[in-house]
């Protein structure tokens, strides 16, 4: 499904879930514009750059039908630019990040396997929960290898559930909510390497 096939329609995630800091327009993550009116953007004629350049990963990739609209897949994906990830992933083009909206309709085995299509390719691969992103790959390789869909459909509800305290707007309670996420991360890639 081509770019030009592909409208917003009535979903308004990346509206509410990003953080927007521009001369014209600055809002918190995860809060609605100021400009969002329930049939959409209210000054759309006048929307700032800002807005007017994003597309989000289901606008960007042909292979994502109309069912995987953020509002509808409860998943937002977000394109990373070569500086923004790490030189062992640059190979494979940017980077994802998988911004959960609504687990109970994004966690599917089809979410499962487009992930696994990407780490076979060496494609960087993050999970946020709407907080902080954090990379999966190394967690996810040994399912992947094993063809294992199920396995990382588990691991990225796990990951989702120990980030989600990070949605905490500040303080310890993100700060500790990210670190217990990186260390069981950790924990889970050590324990594979081990098998
Ligand atoms: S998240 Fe994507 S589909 Fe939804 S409003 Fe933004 S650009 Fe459009
Ligand atoms: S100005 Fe309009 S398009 Fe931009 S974030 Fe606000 S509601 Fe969305």
């Amino acid at each position: 499904m081509s770019q030009l096939e592909k409208a917003c329609g009535a979903c308004q995630a990346c509206c509410v879930v990003l953080k927007i800091q521009t001369p014209q327009l600055r809002k918190k993550a995860g809060v609605p514009c100021p400009h969002l009116e329930q049939k959409g953007c209210g000054i759309y004629d006048n929307r700032p750059p800002v807005c007017r350049a994003f597309l989000c990963g289901w606008r960007l990739l042909p292979e994502q039908d109309a069912s995987w609209r953020p509002d509808l897949s409860g998943v937002m994906l977000l394109r990373l630019a070569e500086n923004q990830i790490s030189k062992t992933y640059r190979a494979a083009g940017p980077g994802w990040v998988f911004v959960i909206l609504d687990g109970e309709k994004a966690f599917t085995p089809r979410l499962g396997q487009f992930i696994a299509q990407m780490i076979k390719r060496r494609t960087a691969v993050f999970l946020s929960a709407m907080t902080p992103r954090i990379q999966i790959n190394e967690q996810l390789e040994v399912s992947v290898a094993a063809g294992d869909i199920d396995g990382i459909v588990r691991i990225l509800q796990q990951t989702h559930a120990l980030l989600l305290p990070a949605r905490a707007p500040s303080g310890f309670g993100r700060i500790w909510a990210l670190y217990q996420a990186q260390v069981d991360r950790m924990r889970a890639i050590m324990e594979q390497r081990r098998k």
